[in-house]
């Protein structure tokens, strides 16, 4: 069987040994004569599984006990409005503007919420991570947004900034489980499943106690954490698959040693392709150094116009989807906790002999 090294920023690849647990159990779920797609979401079974879910991703989190986890629908994208929604309470929302997906979400929020751009890295064409302070923080501000990596740009926050008693709302969605992170700093995390936890359709969101059941009186029943955490995200039907999938990846993490021998990996992953790509004078990253991102690696050819060569022969030799964003151009390399660190060598060998061809 042939499996190439997928570098999609989403849905992206996932682990080997995850699809083949997944293809052997497929027809016939723990003797039970069904897959899990056809299991009842109100089955021994499937509750079996989106407790293991949520325990294993508390474990491996090490999410704190005044946390609800949320499994829902809907993508990071309707996180966007569900977050106003439910945290809207002075009606005042502090943003950070760090790229693309930020915009996106400040967009949404201003259906609901005045949002206040507190620092911005447009200036640059978000190549860097604005340095926040805690006196840019708005005391009245019903939460400050942050996204915490920056999937198109390939930027990431290297600390996670203090914003006091205002809850900090972080959209993960492209670095969650790729790192150790301290949840007890945040007010809601929320992820799309498709880059880190599985297939794309389930939604995770963290989010603590104390955020929950305030939702404005215009808030949609799904879109309310209420209605997901009182009912064990059991109000309708989940997206049941996804669900198993995501438990699959989570004992897949917790095997390899869980968060702290990912980020070892990642971050091993991650110096191999920004050294290669610093000592060569045919290769450039767009990025600043202390804000680079450990799972979406741009790089850039400056002054030549070889990027859709670049992108061609990589496929024709096993690397996909390389090229980079349309907004942003050049290539970018995702590369999330499923892909092996021979990937990365792999890419890095073509790279060699691409520079060696052209220069
Ligand atoms: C992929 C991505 C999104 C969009 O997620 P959907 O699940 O498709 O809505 C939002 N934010 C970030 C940072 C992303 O990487």
């Amino acid at each position: 069987m042939k499996r190439v090294h997928n570098f999609s920023a989403g849905p992206s690849m996932l682990p080997l040994a995850v699809l083949e647990k997944a293809q052997a159990e497929l027809p016939n779920y723990k003797d039970s004569g069904m897959s899990v797609m056809e299991l009842s979401h109100r089955s021994g079974l499937f509750t079996e599984i989106i407790t293991d879910a949520e325990n294993l991703l508390r474990e491996l989190m090490n999410i704190p006990e005044n946390y609800k986890v949320l499994f829902v629908q809907g993508g990071a994208s309707q996180q966007f409005a569900a977050v106003p929604l439910n945290l809207k309470k002075n009606g005042k929302a502090d943003y950070v503007n760090t790229g693309s997906w930020s915009k996106k979400a400040m967009k949404e929020a201003k259906k609901f919420i005045e949002v206040k751009e507190i620092a911005s890295s447009e200036d640059e064409n978000f190549t860097y991570i604005p340095k926040i302070d805690a006196n840019m923080i708005s005391s009245d501000a019903d939460y400050v947004h942050i996204t915490t990596n920056n999937t198109i740009e390939g930027t990431a926050f290297r600390a996670i900034p203090d914003t006091g008693d205002v809850p900090l709302v972080a959209d993960m969605s492209s670095n969650i489980l790729s790192e150790e992170i301290d949840v007890s700093k945040f007010g809601v995390i929320y992820a799309g499943a498709q880059k880190n936890i599985g297939p794309a359709g389930l939604t995770v969101v963290i989010v603590r106690d104390d955020l929950i059941g305030d939702a404005s009186d215009v808030c949609p029943t799904m879109l309310e954490y209420q209605t997901h955490s009182e009912s064990g995200s059991l109000y309708n039907t989940p997206p049941t698959y996804g669900v198993y999938m995501a438990k699959l990846v989570f004992e897949w993490v917790k095997e390899l040693g869980g968060l702290k021998e990912i980020q070892a990996r990642n971050e091993k992953k991650a110096e191999l392709l920004y050294d290669y790509v610093e000592q060569s004078d045919f290769y450039a990253s767009p990025v600043q150094k202390e804000s680079r991102s450990i799972m979406n690696i741009p790089f850039i050819i400056p002054g030549r116009d070889l990027d859709s060569d670049f992108v061609k022969e990589a496929q024709a030799e096993g690397l996909e989807t390389l090229k980079g964003h349309r907004s942003v151009g050049g290539m970018r390399a995702s590369i999330y906790n499923a892909m092996p660190v021979e990937g990365v060598e792999d890419l890095i060998n073509f790279m060699q002999k691409f520079e060696k061809q052209h220069k």
